[in-house]
């Protein structure tokens, strides 16, 4: 207790990696934008990894990396190599963090 430098230890394996998985993420100034294909006749159906909107193939590529502007619902941070909660070290961790000078 009381030691901010080190990283977050797991008490159950002793890692210092983990997940933090945060629900609830808002973002803003984002661009995208969508390229629609209608499908050749009598083409077969492709398996692509795009969308499909009422016939037409649809593409999309990311021009702007939207930010993240609030995270509303819950996080949780987890051990990666053993998936005990690690959600309280990690909050303090980060707390503790902040609230130094240096
Ligand atoms: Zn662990």
């Amino acid at each position: 207790m009381g030691d901010a430098t080190g990283p977050v230890r797991c008490p159950h394996c002793g890692g210092t990696d983990f997940f933090v998985l945060s629900t609830g993420v808002a973002y803003r100034g984002g661009t995208i934008i969508e390229t629609y294909r209608w499908p050749a006749e009598g083409a077969a159906p492709v398996d692509s990894l795009g969308l499909e909107d009422a016939g037409y193939e649809v593409e999309q590529e990311v021009l702007e990396e939207p930010d993240i502007v609030a995270v509303e619902g819950q996080v949780r941070a987890m051990c990666v190599g053993c998936l005990t909660d690690l959600t309280e070290q990690y909050l303090t961790y980060g707390r503790g963090e902040s609230l130094l000078p240096v």
